[in-house]
């Protein structure tokens, strides 16, 4: 390349501001909406299981279910996770008990380590819908 054709163009770059970002020393702000990491908010799950029977990715397990106890355990396996938002779309409370969180630096040089982090027990189903009482019998006429 010629230098009056080198020159102009070095320059020009010289005061222009770099097409990247120095990630990681720079972070780097997630746009609204971003799907990060699926976390639970147990006091709204009713249990219904719709996350785990929809997740693509098998990354959901719900066990330990004990309606006497009113206690249920779910794992988020994050090693797994593909960050669809699957989970989200089919959770059917309002406001939604499967939320996406803007984390996504989860890299770890354990699997086992990401799916620890995301256990849940809590003691929140919900009572079964109560059968409507029966009114009572009306009573005979008196002869
Ligand atoms: S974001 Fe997608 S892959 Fe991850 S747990 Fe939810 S449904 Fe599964
Ligand atoms: S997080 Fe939502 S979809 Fe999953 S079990 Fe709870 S209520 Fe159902």
């Amino acid at each position: 390349m010629k230098l009056a054709v080198f020159l102009p163009e070095l320059l020009r770059h010289l005061f222009k501001k770099p097409a990247t970002v120095d990630y990681p020393f720079k972070k780097l702000a997630v746009p609204v909406n971003f799907r990060g990491t699926p976390y639970l908010n147990p006091e709204r799950c009713i249990v219904c299981r719709a996350c785990e029977r929809d997740c693509p990715a098998e990354a959901i397990e719900i066990s330990s279910v004990n309606e006497a106890e009113k206690r249920f355990k779910m794992i988020i396996h994050n090693d797994r996770c593909v960050h669809c938002a699957q989970c989200v779309d089919s959770c059917p409370t309002t406001p939604k008990a499967m939320l996406m969180d803007s984390l996504f630096e989860l890299a770890d040089d354990d699997r086992h380590k990401l799916k620890k982090d995301w256990v849940y027990v809590r003691a929140v189903l919900k009572p079964k819908a109560a059968a409507p009482a029966t009114p009572p019998p009306a009573a005979e006429p008196k002869a």
